[in-house]
């Protein structure tokens, strides 16, 4: 299997000359399974560009078959969708993963996105078949040989992690989350944060604690795990309530459910080549001094990281 990044920005995409080598475009991964269809995690605007590339080989001729997990539809996880090249050639068969909401039904929440006055072409005039499949959290699949399987994160109006099993090799993408220590983040938009360390409720405690326990056991022994990484520890202190993490909460997930790699991803938008080069000799230094048995790296585009019987 071998995990190709397209999109490592978190927010909005920051092109230019100071984020040029980690790369400015906003969150997008491609999982390849051994000779099976693509799966593809979220739709950040990297997926133009690897909707590009599929159209060299099935799809541009309409036979291709992809599968997309969203992690959740926050702009910087679905601005890429209409760009995506292999919804406009007919034959093509493209599915759609996204956690189900209340309020809407998924096909909904991505039609608006391409009403007037945002796009000028609908999602009903598409020409490949795409079909929309909503998720609760524990929900196990599989798409082509692959078996997936998901849980929430702690995110404003919630996230979704996916474990991507296949080949004998497995990957973890947890993006986006806050740690599971000093908010409950849900439906509600938080105004001012909360005070970081300060005591939690029983009941908020708990729920926190459960979600974790969660996604550390869908971890367990994953050969890598890209988690949102996007803060500082000083920068959470001050925004807490963004649901964002830092290095050293992906560090303890890691540690804790035995992965083998972990990278570093949804980088800030604010953050530069040099200062990103920085945090990754900062964390990499950590996890050696405190005897880790894993190895810390950053997400760039163009990254390809080989697993399991590929390596
Ligand atoms: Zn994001
Ligand atoms: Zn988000």
């Amino acid at each position: 299997m071998k995990v190709r990044f397209w999109g490592v920005r978190g927010s909005l995409p920051v092109p230019g000359r100071l984020t040029n080598r980690y790369g400015g475009n906003t969150s997008c991964v491609e999982v390849k399974p051994r000779g099976d269809v693509p799966i593809i995690i979220d739709a950040g605007t990297g997926i133009r560009r690897l909707g590009k590339s599929m159209m060299e080989n099935a799809f541009g001729e309409g036979g291709g078959t992809a599968f997309i997990l969203i992690s959740h539809t926050h702009w910087d996880h679905i601005q890429g969708l209409p760009f995506f090249s292999p919804f406009y050639q007919k034959g093509n068969h493209i599915h759609v993963f996204a956690r189900q909401r209340e309020d809407t039904h998924l096909q909904h929440v991505f039609a608006s996105q391409t009403e007037d006055p945002y796009f000028p072409v609908p999602l009903a005039a598409l020409r490949a078949e795409i079909e929309f499949h909503e998720l609760v959290e524990g929900t196990r699949f599989e798409v082509g040989r692959a078996q997936v399987t998901c849980t929430r994160l702690n995110h404003p109006w919630i996230a979704m992690a996916y474990r991507v099993d296949c080949d004998g090799a497995s990957v973890v993408y947890a993006s986006d989350t806050a740690p599971f220590t000093d908010v409950l983040l849900e439906h509600e938009f938080i105004r001012t944060p909360p005070q970081v360390g300060g005591p939690l409720d029983a009941a908020t405690a708990a729920k926190l604690a459960s979600m974790r326990a969660s996604l550390v056991q869908m971890c367990r022994g994953a050969d890598l795990l890209v988690y949102d990484t996007q803060f500082t520890p000083d920068e959470y202190r001050q925004r807490p309530h963004w649901g964002h993490s830092t290095p050293d909460d992906a560090i303890l997930v890691a540690r804790e459910a035995g992965v083998k790699q972990l990278c570093l991803y949804h980088h800030a938008p604010t953050r530069t080549d040099d200062q990103q080069d920085a945090i990754l000799v900062q964390y990499k230094d950590l996890v050696q001094r405190s005897g880790d048995p894993f190895e810390v790296i950053a997400a760039y585009e163009g990254l390809e990281v080989t697993l399991g019987d590929d390596a």
